[in-house]
């Protein structure tokens, strides 16, 4: 059965391969680019940002799998195949990821980080009291899905209390539950560090705006690991420029790479990584799909489809 991969280039092919044969080896396992390929014997791929123009042209495709959580990067493109199951990235191993990224990142916020590494680049003994450990800070998860609820424990586990919101009511415990735009303000005024891990639909773009950052308490922090979509980056700026907020990490922007010109580089609250929060290992992805697939082939239900009606 011929899976098609488009995901960490040509060069990583061979390493999917590999992790495919350990997982199924009766997965035939090419290149997106393989130019011996037929388009009408692809039944199934595995792919990150796929090009306009290719999915549509897969007469038997079977399945399409997102090779991260997220799908928006496959949505956009205009003849993705809708009538088909689109599978986004699942598994213990991605929300173990994001959970240990989300937990370095508010402790980054709450140790500031930051102040340390301009003074390090410096050579400059930037001494400062920390004046809060993590029992006083409230740390507010907007979407707590596969990923967030993962989060939500390890943070837990570090002493913060954690709160969530989302648009149904959760269950998890120790975890304060808010549902729905009628409650965000609520979750919102009492968040110390706010958490971003929405999916992006036209519901969650530009979310984080002005008037949302100024309901959280002075002196609040934001983790953005959701997507770029999600922070009005102005609006961001002008609230740590101001002094309501002291500091963000961010992971996800509009455009990646971040363009070298961005005033979020060199901001001196701001704490960047190159949207590295959670890709799970290739053999954790492969293990995956090739359940999924097996799934699929038996006539059993797929795990984490993408539901058109919410968008997610
Ligand atoms: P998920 O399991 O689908 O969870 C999404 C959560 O968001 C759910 O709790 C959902 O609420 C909530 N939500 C969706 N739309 C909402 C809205 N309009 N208002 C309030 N809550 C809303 O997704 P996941 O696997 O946790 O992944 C979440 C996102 O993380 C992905 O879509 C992706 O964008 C991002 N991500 C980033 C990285 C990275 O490396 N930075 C890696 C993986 C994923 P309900 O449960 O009530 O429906």
């Amino acid at each position: 059965m011929l899976l098609l991969v488009k995901s960490g280039g040509e060069k990583a092919v061979a390493d999917w391969q590999a992790c495919f044969r350990g997982a199924d080896p009766r997965l035939d396992v090419r290149s997106w680019t393989d130019p011996s390929v037929r388009p009408e014997d692809v039944r199934y791929v595995l792919v990150w940002e796929p090009e306009e123009g290719r999915l549509g042209r897969m007469p038997g495709l079977r399945a399409v799998f997102s090779s991260a959580a997220g799908v928006d990067h496959i949505t956009r493109v205009a003849d993705w195949p809708r009538h088909l199951p689109l599978i986004r990235m699942g598994g213990d191993d991605t929300a173990q990821r994001m959970g240990e990224y989300i937990a370095w990142a508010c402790l980054s916020l709450l140790r500031d980080t930051r102040h340390f590494a301009l003074g390090q680049a410096e050579a400059r003994w930037a001494h400062r009291e920390t004046p809060f450990s993590a029992p006083r800070r409230r740390v507010g998860i907007m979407g707590l899905g596969n990923l967030g609820a993962a989060a939500a424990k390890m943070l837990q586990g570090l002493n913060f209390p954690v709160q969530g919101w989302a648009r149904s009511r959760k269950d998890l415990p120790g975890v304060r539950s808010f549902a729905g735009s009628a409650e965000l303000p609520e979750f919102l005024a009492t968040t110390d560090i706010l958490v971003c891990l929405l999916p992006s639909t036209p519901e969650t773009a530009g979310l984080i705006d002005a008037a949302l950052l100024a309901r959280l308490p002075a002196g609040a922090g934001l983790v953005s690991a959701g997507r770029g979509q999600h922070v009005v980056v102005p609006d961001l700026l002008a609230a740590l420029d101001a002094g309501h907020l002291s500091g963000a990490v961010m992971d996800v922007f509009v455009q990646e790479p971040l363009p070298k010109e961005s005033p979020l580089w060199t901001h001196p609250r701001i704490t960047i990584t190159p949207h590295v929060a959670s890709l799970a290992s290739r053999r954790e992805r492969a293990a995956y799909v090739a359940g999924a697939i097996a799934a699929q082939e038996a006539g059993q239900p797929l795990p984490n489809l993408y539901d058109p009606e919410r968008g997610y």
